[in-house]
């Protein structure tokens, strides 16, 4: 299967789980490619069978298309874990080497990997990795903007793809299982002022909107 049919068909399965309907401009949005494009690769993904599509429902993955679009994030998420506990590749550089190296991956390599990391649920990330069978828990994590003052939480998921977005976030100490306390907020979605360590940490808004937590 063509690297492309596989990006689309993981970027339609990521679309549906944060809107309901997906638009073909959405889509060439998210693939950074024209409307005309995006429709003509629908039309071919849904003579593959991977894709419903019309103009009321929009885009919808069948569910051949959902499981092509999970084994592809299971592999990239699976890379990213190897890549960084294995190699020691930086967190910020994972995943745009994940990309690549998510569309060559035997099934015989994934196992192995898999046993390698002892059958890990979670990416670098926090991101969920889906089971061989296409199964995947997205687990209640919420926004850290939405905890209230005083409560403790723990960091269990942040955005993968920006690296300058994780470097600064590791440099404030906010990833994937750093215990922090809300210790004050400007009010009207103002600013955020969090304990991590011992150390006060001041925090945008829309930047605590990215980072998840569980309490
Ligand atoms: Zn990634």
């Amino acid at each position: 299967m063509s690297t492309v049919i596989e990006d689309y068909l993981k970027a339609i399965y990521k679309l549906q789980s944060s809107t309901r309907k997906v638009s073909t401009s959405a889509l060439a949005e998210r693939m950074g490619v024209t409307a005309p494009s995006a429709t003509s690769m629908i039309t071919r993904l849904s003579e593959l069978g991977f894709v419903r599509h019309d103009r009321y429902r929009g885009v919808e993955l069948t569910e051949a298309g959902a499981r092509t679009a999970l084994e592809v994030i299971r592999h990239h998420r699976l890379w990213e874990l190897y890549l960084a506990e294995v190699l020691r590749v930086p967190l910020d550089q994972v995943h745009q080497e994940a990309e690549r190296l998510e569309h060559a991956l035997s099934d015989e390599l994934e196992e192995r990997i898999d046993d390698a990391l002892g059958h890990p649920a979670l990416d670098p990330h926090g991101d969920p990795i889906p089971t061989r069978e296409g199964k995947v828990s997205e687990e209640g994590a919420r926004p850290l903007s939405t905890v209230a003052v005083g409560v403790e939480a723990v960091v269990s998921r942040v955005p993968d793809s920006d690296p300058a977005l994780l470097r600064y976030l590791g440099e404030l100490g906010l990833l994937p299982g750093q215990r922090v306390r809300l210790t004050e907020r400007a009010p009207f979605g103002g600013t955020l002022f969090i304990d991590v360590n011992g150390q006060r940490r001041v925090l945008s808004d829309e930047l605590a909107q990215r980072v998840l937590v569980t309490e």
